[in-house]
Parts: structure tokens; sequence; C-alpha cells
């Protein structure tokens, strides 16, 4: 993570602020997020594009990994398109004034309020997976004589972390049309004959934490091949191009993501010289990073409850959060780094447990981590948990969810607040 430090008190500082006078201020658990370094971010992608594709294109943040109205505020300042799944998210986002024409709404299952509030309020694509969702959105559209402009999910059978174009392999996802054995071909026909549909994009998303460059030129390579022969079946050049997300970022060492600009630039080689190969204009690019945007630029920090010896097993650090805030161990092992915030200038010279404090054995944040020797009342940091944590948060034992501050330069600014008892009785009938 960039901006991390330590200060003379021995204390972990993240973007000059000192993470234990944040504890104290706001206290724990708590979300910490570098505004700083998130906007800097969004300028990386959206430079990328210039430099390299003319700035044919556009970065729409994938608000699954993160959202709330200042973090949506955040991104249409940055002039970033924004990338949804639900109602609730394109209402964060409109609430926070972002330009629906630049919202994308994907999901494999939305439903046809959703489908009349996007075209209501004049969301700019909505995402198409599935022919049932391609007849329901027609009639939805054609009830209020208006045009849905799509996009159409399709399976490019990339499996992004073997680097393998597989046969079927990755034909199994529940997401989107098989591109192989011509269903997604017999879907395009279909959305051409609609009244109501105007086909604009074609999209994919072929995983997550892609730490490599090759499987997004891979399946630009492949996607365009398809546009070429939608355009020779079909007599119609679908003029976008969207490449969806899975930008991989550092969590523990050894791992080493790729340049953003670098993957941009072999990108936009490949679509060019693809789409002369082919007799394609070159499509308006959308690229859809969600982790990229917020996961290395926030930490979370924890009270210590207790640190609990265990007899041949390493001792359990215990921390007043857990899966409620981060279910991402619990969900899939996911691996973080960990640091005594008050003692961060002391060698880590214990290897322990870090378990949340709910009544479940397996809330935990990570299992056989190096860590200062920690003792109750340290404040505990947790890095890059900006992404998919407070999103992916729950209310378990009627947990109050942390809440969420951006620092940037010397200011710390609430953007979430911490929830309270009412909060969590608020839609109980009592
Ligand atoms: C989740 C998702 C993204 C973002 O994925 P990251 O790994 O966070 O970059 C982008 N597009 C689509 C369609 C997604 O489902």
């Amino acid at each position: 993570m960039e901006n991390l430090a330590v200060n003379g008190k021995g204390h972990l500082t993240f973007n000059k602020i000192d993470t234990v006078l944040l504890a104290r201020d706001f206290g724990t658990p708590l979300y910490v997020m570098d505004e700083l370094t998130m906007r800097k971010e969004c300028r990386d992608f959206k430079e990328s594009i210039a430099k390299y594709y003319g700035g044919h294109g556009i970065t729409a943040y994938a608000s699954k990994a993160f959202c709330c109205v200042q973090m949506c505020r955040l991104i249409a300042e940055e002039g970033l398109g924004l990338d949804v799944s639900s109602i609730g998210e394109i209402h964060t986002a409109l609430r926070a004034g972002c330009n629906p024409r630049k919202i994308y709404f994907h999901g494999n299952f939305k439903t046809d309020e959703e489908f009349a509030y996007a075209l209501d309020n004049k969301v700019g694509r909505i995402e198409v997976d599935n022919l049932d969702e391609l007849e329901r959105l027609n009639v939805v559209a054609c009830e209020k004589n208006v045009t849905a402009d799509i996009m159409l999910r399709v399976k490019p059978g990339v499996d992004a972390h073997t680097h393998s174009f597989i046969k079927t392999g990755k034909n199994d996802s529940k997401f989107g049309f098989i591109i192989e054995n011509g269903e997604a071909l017999e879907t395009v026909k279909k959305a051409l004959e609609y009244e109501n549909i105007s086909l604009k994009t074609i999209n994919c998303h072929i995983g997550s934490q892609i730490f490599d460059t090759e499987p997004f030129v891979h399946t630009a390579g492949i996607m365009l091949d398809f546009l070429a022969q939608i355009k020779a079946e079909l007599g119609y050049e679908v003029p976008e191009l969207n490449l969806g997300g899975g930008f991989g970022i550092k969590y523990v060492d050894g791992q080493e993501p790729m340049d953003v600009g670098e993957c941009i630039e072999s990108v936009s080689l490949r679509v060019k010289a693809k789409c002369a190969e082919l007799g394609l204009a070159q499509p308006y690019i959308i690229l859809e990073p969600g982790r990229k945007i917020v996961g290395d630029k926030g930490l979370t920090l924890y009270t210590v409850g207790c640190v609990k010896e265990i007899p041949d097993g390493d001792p359990k650090v215990i921390v007043d959060g857990g899966m409620t805030d981060n279910p991402r161990y619990a969900l899939y092992q996911a691996e973080y780094e960990a640091i005594v915030a008050n003692k961060a200038d002391k060698p880590k010279d214990t290897i322990v447990s870090l378990c949340g404090r709910t009544c479940e054995s397996g809330d935990m944040l990570g299992e056989k981590m190096p860590l200062q020797s920690a003792e109750a009342g340290d404040i505990l940091a947790v890095l890059a948990t900006g992404a998919y944590n407070y999103s992916m948060s729950s209310n378990y034992n009627r947990m109050m969810k942390p809440a969420v501050v951006f620092v940037n330069r010397n200011r710390a600014t609430v953007v979430v607040k911490r929830e309270t008892l009412d909060d969590l009785i608020r839609n109980d009938v009592v």
C-alpha cells in the first residue's frame, strides 16, 4: 500500500495521519480510505485510455467493490463512469449526482421494477444476461414507449488465471451467453429484431484479481472476432466493447500486480491491429475496475480484545470486528497483511491467528499471520481492505457496521457514519 509510514512514536501513519489517533477519534472497527490515491488511480485509467486509445473509451468504476454516496461523488468528479448491479447502487449513484448516461447496469437477474427504474432514470446501458431478461426488458421498454440501450454479456471462454483459452472451461459460468456454440450470436440476432431494444455493447468480465496483461489482450481478440462475426452474418456493427474488470492488487508479499498503463497500452495495440485486420471500426472501449480503484487504498483499524494462548497452536488475537466487516477470509481464505499500529516500529516476531468476535469459529481474518507481539488494547491495522469489505459487511450478531473515513492530506472526514443501536432496530416492528 502507498502512503504508509511509521512516525516518531512508532505508530503507523496513513497519508501522514496517525492511525492510532484515528482509532481514538473515530472508534473501532474503522475503515480508513486514502482519497488521494483513489483519485490518482482513477486518473491513471483515464489518462491511459486517452494516451493509448485516443480517449475513445471510458473507465466505469465497479461500485460493488465499495459504494456510498461520497465514493460515487468522487468517481463523478474524476469523470469516470459507474458500474452498478442493483437498484440500490443506482439509487446511491443518482443521489451522488452521477450522470445516469455513464451508468452501466449489470447483473444476472434484474427485476422488472429495476428495469423500469433504470429506464425512467435514463441509465446509460442495461446489460442483458439471459433470454428471459431480453424479453422482459423489451416489454418494459415497450410499455414506456422508449428504447433500451443494452449491453449483451457473453462468455469468451477464457480462464484468466491459467492464461489458456479453454474450450468449454469458463462456459459453465452463470453469467451471459456462450460465444463458442453460437448461443451469443443467436441472441444478438434476436436483440436486433426487438422493437424497443438497441444493442450498443458486447461485454464480458473474465475474472478478478488478475495479475497479467495477457488475459485481457487475449480476450480483446476473441471479442473482436465475435464483433466481426456479427458484422459478417447479421450486417450490424456493434459500436462498443466492454472488457470488464479484474485488475489485481497486492494484498500480501509476493503478489505483483501489472501496471495499468502497460495493460491498457497492450490492449489498445491489440484492438487497433485486430480491427485493421478484420475491417472493423475501432469500438468505444469500456473498462470496469473495482478492486484496483479502492482495494489497496483502504485499511481497517481494530482494537485487540485479548490474546489467547493455544496449546500446540498459534495464539489467537481477538479483535472487535471480524467477518461482519470483512467476510473474505471466511468466504474464500483471502489473505491479508496485519500490523499492530501502535507498535509499527517493532519486528513481527509472532505468528498468530486473527479472530473476529462473533459466535462462529470460522470468524477469522487470517491464520499464520506474522505480527508484532500484541496485547489487549493494541490497535491493529489490516491492510488493503478497501474493496469488498464494507460492501460485504453484515449485521450478524447484531453488530453495528463500522464508520468509513476518507483521509486526504491532514484531514479525516467521515463518509459513512457508524451504525447505532437504533439503526439496528430501524426496520423492526416494535
Ligand atoms: C465484479 C465486476 C467488475 C469488477 O471486478 P474487480 O475484480 O473488482 O475489478 C467489473 N465488471 C463486472 C461485470 C463485474 O461483475
